[in-house]
C-alpha cells in the first residue's frame, strides 16, 4: 500500500521541483501579524541595535550600510540560494534600496510606484501607483528611476517623478496625505529617498541639467505641513534673500544665473547625525554645465557641487564644503555620504566620508565642515590633487574647457565624465575592516563649448557641444574609447586614504554595496550578476546569475532568526540611456525588473529568459546631403539623445529610432513635432525642432542606420589594419 503513494510524492516533487517551486513559500510562515511600519524617531536613532530591521535609506542614520548580521558569512556563502523573487510591473531602471520592518519589506520602482510585500515569502501585501504623467520623464535626465521611500509612525513616504511628496498608510498602502514640493513651471524630478528626522520628512529634488533653482524642504512627516526650505543657490538678488546666508553666496555668482536656475539640485545625499543634531546634504552642479554660460565672469557659485551642513529643526545654515568652485564637469556632490567616527592621529573623529562625482575620496570633520584630507580613489586627470591650504582641487591644464579656444578632441578626454567616478550607487563602510567598498566608474568625456548656446526651459541645458561630446565612428578611435572605458568596485581605506583592494568589472554603472559582519560584501554587476566577496581580501565568494543589471543598494535583514539578502534587479539609469554603444561594455543585459531575496539553502529559481532576438536592420537609403546629415546631428544630440542614446544608439531601454518604421513614414513628424506618442511619454518637440530640423534629424538617423549595417558587412578589423596604417 506505501509503495504507490511514496511514487505520487515522488512525482508531485519531481513537478514542483521542474517549474522551479519555491518551496519557502510552500512552507510559508505566517505574514507578518501587520505592516504597520510603527517607527518611531527613536528608533531610527537606534537602528544599529535593531539588526533585523531596515529602517532607513542607508539602515541607520550613519548611512554605512553596514549589517551586523553574520548567520550569511564568509564561511557559508556559498550556499546561498534564492528564497523567493517578485516581478515588477515596470521596465526602466530600477534604483532603489528596501526598508524592511518586522517581516514586511517597503520600496520604491521606476515610474515611482511602491511595493509592501511579505520579506519571507515575497507575496504582495500592497502597492500603489501615483500615476505619475508618462509625459514627465521628459524631465528626468536620467530615467524615471526612484531610490526609496521612508518609514515613521505607520506610513510610508515617497516622492515622486512630478514632485510630490506622499504619505501612505502603511498597512493598506492607501494615500494619507499629498503635497505638491516644486513650482511645475520648471522641470524639477524627485529621485531620491526622502529620509525622517526629527518628525519631519527631509526631501530634495534633481533637474539642474534642465534649468533649475536647487532646495531641500522638511514637511511635518504627521501633518504634511511644510516646515522650512533651505535653497542652495541665491535667487534673484534684487529681491529679498530667504535665508541670510545667501546674501553671502550671491556674492560668488556673476550674470543672471537666477532666470535660468543655476542649478545645486539635492538629488541624493540628505543625511542626519543625531550625535551633532546636524543635517547633512549634498549639492549638485550648476545649471548650465558650462561656467561661461551660468556666471559668465566667474565666482565659486555656492553651494554648488559642496557638503552643506544645516540645523534639521529650522534648516539654518551650520557650514559648507565646497568640493567643486565654478565647476564645469557635472560634478555633483550629491553621491551619498557615511558619517563614522574613526580613528585618527591619535583621537576619535567624527567624520564624513564622500566620495563624489570628481574622483577624489574626502575625510571632512563633521563638525567644523573642515577637510581632514582628500585622495584620488581612481584615475583622474582633470585635477592633480587637493591643496589642503584652501581645500581646492588643483586643476590641471585640459579641464576647464570653457577658457580654451580649441579644446583638443578625443585625444584628451576628461576623466572622469558626467557619469562620475562615483555615482549614486551607494557605498558601504565596514567599521570591521576600516574599509569603504565604492561602486567606481572610470568614464572620460570630451568636454568642449559650443559655438553659440540658447537656454531652453523645454530641453536640456548643458551649454557644451553635444556632437563633440559624441562617439566617433572611425573604428580605431572607437576600440580606443571603448577599451578605455572601465569599471571596478575598489575597498578604500579612509585612513590611510589608499585602495586596500579592488574587483575589476568589465564595465561602469555597477551596483551599489552592502558590507556585513559576515566578513562579506554584496554588490550587483553591469554585467547581469549579483556577487558576494570577503570584505577583507576581495576574494569572490558566491555569484548568481540575475538576469539583468544590478545597480541597486542590496540589503540584509532577519525574520524569525533567519538572515535574508535582497536586491532590487533591473538594468536601466542614466548609464544605458544615454551613453549609446558604451553602455554595452558589460555585455548586452535586458531590464527585467524584480525584487530578489536570498538565503542559505534557498531553492527558488528563476524562470528561464527567452532568448535576445536581434531586431532586423532595414533602412531606407540614405540620400541626404552631407550637410543636412550634420544639421541633423547637431539637433539629435541636443534634444533627442538623451533618451534615445549617443549618436543613434539605444542602450535598450528606449526605441532605436535607427529601427523606427517611422523613418520612412511622415508619421515621424507628427511623432517629433506634434507629440503622436505623448501618452508613452515621447513628448511633443514642436517649440524645439522646426519642421526642417524633424527632416534633418531623420536624414541622420537614416545615415546612422545604413552606417550600422556597413559596419556589420566589414570584416573585423585587427591586426591587419594596424600594419597597413601609414607611417608619416
Ligand atoms: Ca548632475
Amino acid at each position: 500500500m506505501r509503495k504507490p503513494y511514496l511514487g505520487i510524492v515522488a512525482v508531485v516533487l519531481v513537478v514542483l521541483i521542474l517549474q522551479g517551486f519555491n518551496l519557502s513559500t510552500a512552507r510559508e510562515t505566517k505574514p507578518p501579524a501587520s505592516a504597520s511600519a510603527n517607527v518611531s524617531d527613536a528608533q531610527i536613532v537606534d537602528a544599529e541595535n535593531q539588526p533585523g530591521n531596515w529602517l532607513t535609506y542607508g539602515r541607520t542614520y550613519s548611512e554605512q550600510r553596514f549589517s551586523p548580521l553574520q548567520v550569511i558569512n564568509d564561511k557559508n556563502a556559498g550556499r546561498l540560494g534564492l528564497a523567493w523573487y517578485f516581478d515588477l510591473d515596470t521596465h526602466r531602471g530600477q534604483e532603489a534600496t528596501p526598508i524592511v520592518v518586522d517581516g514586511a519589506m517597503y520600496f520604491s520602482t521606476a515610474w515611482s510606484k511602491v511595493f509592501a510585500l511579505n520579506a519571507v515569502t515575497g507575496s504582495r501585501l500592497w502597492s500603489y501607483d501615483p500615476k505619475v504623467p508618462r509625459q514627465w520623464g521628459a524631465n528626468a535626465c536620467c530615467d524615471v528611476v526612484n531610490r526609496g521611500v521612508a518609514v515613521w509612525r505607520g506610513k510610508i513616504y515617497i516622492g515622486t517623478l512630478d514632485g510630490r511628496l506622499i504619505a501612505l498608510d502603511a498597512a493598506t498602502g492607501r494615500p494619507i496625505w499629498q503635497r505638491l514640493t516644486i513650482d511645475p513651471h520648471w522641470r524639477y524630478t524627485i529621485t531620491g529617498a526622502p529620509r525622517i528626522v526629527k518628525g519631519k520628512v527631509i526631501i530634495g529634488n534633481g533637474g539642474a541639467e534642465f534649468g533649475v533653482r536647487g532646495y531641500v524642504s522638511a514637511y511635518d512627516a504627521q501633518t504634511g505641513k511644510l516646515v522650512w526650505r533651505f535653497y542652495t543657490v541665491p535667487g534673484d538678488p534684487s529681491k529679498p534673500f530667504e535665508q541670510p546666508i545667501l546674501a553671502q553666496a550671491a556674492q560668488t555668482w556673476t550674470g543672471t544665473w537666477w532666470k535660468i536656475g543655476g542649478g545645486g539640485a539635492v538629488w541624493d545625499a540628505i543625511v542626519y547625525d543625531p550625535e551633532l543634531d546636524l543635517l547633512y546634504i549634498g549639492v549638485g552642479n550648476g545649471g548650465p554645465w558650462n561656467e561661461k554660460y551660468r556666471s559668465p565672469k566667474g565666482g565659486e557659485n555656492l553651494f554648488t557641487c559642496s557638503v552643506v551642513a544645516l540645523k534639521p529643526d529650522t534648516g539654518e545654515y551650520v557650514w559648507h564644503y565646497q568640493e567643486n568652485a565654478a565647476d564645469e564637469w557635472d560634478f555633483d556632490s550629491s553621491e551619498q555620504m557615511i558619517l563614522a567616527n574613526i580613528p585618527m592621529e591619535g583621537k576619535q573623529r567624527k567624520v564624513l566620508l564622500h566620495a563624489p562625482k570628481n574622483g577624489f575620496f574626502y575625510v571632512i570633520d563633521r563638525e567644523s565642515g573642515a577637510l581632514i584630507s582628500a585622495k584620488p580613489y581612481t584615475f583622474i586627470n582633470w585635477a592633480s590633487g587637493v591643496d589642503m591650504k584652501t581645500g581646492r582641487p588643483m586643476e590641471s591644464d585640459i579641464a576647464r574647457y570653457s577658457r580654451v579656444d580649441s579644446q583638443p578632441i578625443v585625444s584628451s578626454p576628461i576623466v572622469p565624465g558626467p557619469l562620475g567616478a562615483h555615482s549614486w550607487q551607494p557605498m558601504s563602510y565596514s567599521p570591521l575592516t576600516g574599509l569603504t567598498y565604492i561602486p567606481v566608474n572610470e568614464v572620460g568625456f570630451n568636454f568642449k563649448s559650443p559655438k553659440d548656446f540658447g537656454f531652453k526651459n523645454s530641453a536640456l541645458n548643458f551649454g557644451i557641444d553635444m556632437v563633440a561630446a559624441g562617439m566617433p565612428q572611425d573604428p580605431k578611435i572607437k576600440k580606443s574609447i571603448l577599451d578605455s572605458i572601465k569599471g571596478k568596485m575598489v575597498a578604500w581605506d579612509p585612513v590611510q586614504q589608499k585602495q586596500a583592494w579592488a574587483v575589476e568589472r568589465p564595465g561602469p554603472w555597477n551596483g551599489g554595496t552592502l558590507a556585513t559582519a559576515g566578513n562579506l560584501v554584496f554588490e550587483g554587476t553591469a554585467a547581469g550578476r549579483f556577487e558576494a566577496y570577503r570584505a577583507d581580501t576581495g576574494e569572490k565568494v558566491w555569484s548568481f546569475d540575475a538576469q539583468t543589471g544590478v545597480m541597486a543598494g542590496p540589503v540584509t535583514y532577519t525574520v524569525n532568526g533567519e538572515q535574508y539578502v535582497a536586491v532590487l534587479a533591473g538594468w536601466g539609469g542614466v548609464f544605458p540611456l544615454v551613453a549609446g554603444e558604451v553602455s554595452f561594455k558589460s555585455g548586452r543585459v535586458r531590464n527585467v525588473s524584480r525584487m530578489l531575496a536570498f538565503k542559505l539553502d534557498g531553492r527558488a529559481s528563476l524562470p528561464p529568459l527567452p532568448p535576445f532576438e536581434e531586431p532586423v536592420l532595414n533602412p531606407p537609403a540614405s540620400t541626404a546631403s552631407v550637410a543636412a546629415i550634420h544639421r541633423g546631428e547637431a539637433v539629435y544630440q541636443r534634444f533627442c539623445s538623451g533618451c534615445h542614446g549617443d549618436v543613434a544608439v539605444s542602450g535598450g531601454l528606449l526605441p532605436d529610432l535607427r529601427y523606427s518604421a517611422a523613418l520612412a513614414d511622415p508619421q515621424w513628424f507628427k511623432i517629433v513635432r506634434d507629440g503622436a506618442y505623448q501618452s508613452l511619454g515621447m513628448v511633443s518637440f514642436g517649440k524645439e525642432v522646426s519642421q526642417q530640423d524633424a527632416a534633418d534629424v531623420r536624414a541622420y538617423v537614416i545615415f546612422r542606420a545604413n552606417q550600422t549595417v556597413d559596419e556589420a558587412k566589414r570584416p573585423a578589423t585587427g591586426a591587419t589594419e594596424d600594419v597597413q596604417e601609414p607611417k608619416n
